[in-house]
Formats: C-alpha cells, sequence, structure tokens
C-alpha cells in the first residue's frame, strides 16, 4: 500500500463515517493508522468521550471499496496486531 493510496483511505473515511455515538464526522488527526497491507488498512478512530472504532478499509485498483466500522477495545487493537504480525497472506485472516 502505497502513501497515495493511504491518503485516498484516509480521505474516504473523513467523508464517510460518522463516529455511532454521537454522529459527528471524525477529523484527520483522529484517525489514526493501526496496521496494513496489500489491500487492506486498519484504521483506529477517535472521538473524544467516545469509544474508539476500527475501520477496516479494503481497497482495489488504488481506490477504497469497502469500509466496515466497529467498536473496538485496547485489547481488539493489541489483538489484531498480533494476528497480523503472525500471518503472512491478509486472506487468512478471514479464513
Ligand atoms: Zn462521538
Amino acid at each position: 500500500m502505497n502513501p497515495s493510496e493511504i491518503q485516498k483511505i484516509f480521505q474516504t473515511v473523513v467523508k464517510s463515517v460518522r463516529c455511532p455515538h454521537c454522529g459527528k464526522r471524525y477529523s484527520y488527526e483522529n484517525v489514526h493508522i493501526v496496521s496494513t497491507a496489500d489491500s487492506i488498512c486498519f484504521l483506529q478512530l477517535e472521538c473524544s468521550g467516545h469509544v474508539p472504532m476500527l475501520a477496516t478499509v479494503s481497497i482495489s485498483g488504488s481506490l477504497p471499496q469497502e469500509v466496515s466500522v466497529t467498536p473496538i477495545s485496547t485489547d481488539d487493537v493489541i489483538n489484531s496486531y498480533k494476528k497480523i504480525n503472525k500471518t503472512n497472506s491478509i486472506k487468512k485472516l478471514f479464513e
């Protein structure tokens, strides 16, 4: 994943994802990269006072295709790091 793809992912998330608790959009400074692989990117979205969310964005042809958002705890972030570090193929994560 190259910097321009990551930039597009940020733009997509900032434009299309809102905090499920207050409905506010996330600003760039509240979007943090957790991990990236060839065609998928995990982002942590923070809204002050609300549960952080994990956005999973898959890209295809250098454009973000799918964004799924789930609430996360710190443990989830740590676990996804561990899972990713142990996995060579991103496909294995979804098996
Ligand atoms: Zn919020």
